[in-house]
Order: structure tokens, then sequence, then C-alpha cells
């Protein structure tokens, strides 16, 4: 499956980069999902119900990108 995957932005705090999403799969349709900051360490971290991985992470991308 291809999705269109929104990039990441810098980070809101330092602008540094932030690290690929972790996706950890807790159950057959649960994900935990954690993307963090190279430079500063700040964290995302979210459990999304979702049928694949790639739901998940757009998930997690969507709310690195949402933050103020
Ligand atoms: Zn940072």
């Amino acid at each position: 499956m291809t999705s269109q995957r929104e990039k990441l932005k810098p980070c809101p705090f330092c602008e540094g980069a932030p690290n690929d999403p972790q996706i950890e799969q807790t159950q057959a349709d649960k994900w935990n999902a954690y993307i963090e900051c190279t430079r500063c360490e700040v964290s995302v971290s979210g459990q999304f119900g979702e049928s694949s991985p790639a739901l998940a992470l757009a998930n997690i991308e969507a709310l690195w990108n949402r933050r103020p």
C-alpha cells in the first residue's frame, strides 16, 4: 500500500530533526508509535488502533506536525 506520507516538520522547540518514527505492535490492531527529536529529545507518542503500521505511522506523523 502506498500512501502520501507527510514530511516530518523540524522540532518546534529547537528546530532539530526528528528521529524516524518508532512503531511497535502491542495487539493485532494496536500500535504504539513514537517520534523523538534528535537534538533536544522532546518526544511525542501515541497508541493507535489501526489495521496496519502505515496507518499508525501516518497518525504519529500528523501528531508531531500538529504540535504548536
Ligand atoms: Zn528539539
